[in-house]
């Protein structure tokens, strides 16, 4: 028999980043590769999900999200942002910012429309558009991970459905400026645009950083599509709790979507993410920043001293590191010899861009993990320059 497998799925790669965690595994390395907290999610929501369990919330939730989630996330954005979410009409839980992302793009984006994407970028977004049969249309940033606006609009035309803005930024660590956000927002409403904003690191900026949401900058409320997560605010990315905040006829398209797509998230533990955002008081989200940021002012001085070269994140929990002093093997051998031969598994640069030539000298660290790990991960970094 002949295997007949669609098009659309010929250009995918398994996830980079999912395999490097398997490598890692596999060689009993410290796992700086995949996105994950190795520590504790707090008991609040671990209690509000198997009090649910218990109580038999074990059916499906209404499909765009239970009602105690909405309700429970439309107050905290209005206390973290002042912006006024009807849980009814602008809310859609789904299972995790990956999924949110895909049934915002098939909702919104025809075949053969353009979509804007930076670069470097989340492996996810390429796919993504293809599954959507949409072009994606990759916008480099500059070498400081800055955006290049000349760039930007020569990007943009009557083909522009979307873009796609994910602040504070995975992979290069970036929190794009005010000035940055509204100079995109000029161009989305020139072009007739919407912005997709990927926002699930809101609460992990630096130095005194706060977020700003695109929804909230003048004339974009009704043109931006808000994608968020519980998985970094509440360190637990294996729920899969995804939400979206849009227009209500937007919304209404992304839950038909959704539904069809899964009919919806984990009832229990949307009952625990709801407890968290009920219960947990402002100092929770506040203290992100001190948490994840006493882990970057650890790491990143131990990677720079290591011999690579990278901005400090100003948010997120990752680093991009350019290892051109330390070796020539090109990023994907240099990544495999980290993790067989260092024993620290990083994530090769080429995955978060679309012509992989441009990821070459860089690997990606993620720091989201207990302090001991990575002192521990920064002594056999320390080893590298010896060992090349
Ligand atoms: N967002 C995380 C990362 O970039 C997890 C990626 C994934 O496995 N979906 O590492």
């Amino acid at each position: 028999m002949k295997i007949h497998t669609a098009r659309r799925t010929h250009g995918f790669t398994e996830s980079v980043i999912r395999m490097m965690t398997r490598l890692s595994n596999e060689h009993g390395a410290i796992n700086l590769s995949q996105g994950f907290p190795d520590f504790e999610s707090p008991d609040t929501l671990k209690i509000g999900a198997a009090r649910a369990i218990y109580d038999d919330v074990n059916q499906y939730a209404i499909t765009w999200g239970a009602k105690r989630y909405r309700d429970a996330l439309a107050a905290r954005y209005h206390d973290w942002y002042g912006l006024d979410v009807d849980p009814e009409a602008h809310l859609t839980i789904t299972c995790g910012a990956t999924e949110a992302m895909m049934a915002v793009l098939l909702a919104i984006v025809d075949p053969g429309e353009e979509v804007i994407v930076f670069e470097p970028f989340y492996e996810n977004y390429g796919p993504d558009t293809t599954l959507c049969d949409a072009t994606p249309v990759f916008v480099p940033l500059t070498a400081e991970w800055r955006i290049d606006f000349d760039r930007l609009r020569a990007a943009f035309s009557d083909r522009t459905r979307a873009i796609i803005v994910n602040t504070p930024n995975n992979p290069t660590g970036r929190v794009f400026t005010r000035d940055e956000l509204e100079k995109i927002a000029i161009l989305c409403q020139e072009f007739d645009a919407y912005a997709i904003t990927d926002e699930v690191y809101e609460h992990i900026l630096y130095d005194g950083a706060r977020h700003i949401p695109m929804a909230t900058l003048p004339g974009m409320r009704d043109r931006t599509i808000t994608i968020s997560a519980a998985s970094k605010t509440f360190a637990v990315t294996g729920w899969r709790m995804g939400t979206i905040v849009a227009h209500p006829e937007l919304s209404d398209a992304i839950r038909k979507v959704h539904d069809f797509l899964t009919v919806g998230a984990a009832a229990p533990l949307q009952e625990g993410v709801a407890t968290g955002l009920e219960m947990l008081p402002p100092s929770y989200y506040e203290g992100l920043a001190d948490v994840y940021g006493a882990k970057r002012d650890l790491f990143y001085p131990a990677l720079v001293e290591a011999g690579f070269h990278c901005r400090k994140p100003e948010g997120a929990y990752y680093v991009l590191a350019d290892f051109s002093d330390l070796s020539d093997l090109p990023d994907d051998e240099f990544a495999f010899w980290l993790t067989r031969t260092v024993g620290v598994a990083p994530v090769p640069g080429s995955s978060f861009f679309h012509n992989p030539e441009d990821g070459r000298r860089l690997v990606r660290f993620a720091f989201c993990k207990t302090e001991a790990l990575l002192e521990q991960a920064a002594e056999r970094l320390v080893t590298v320059r010896a060992r090349v």
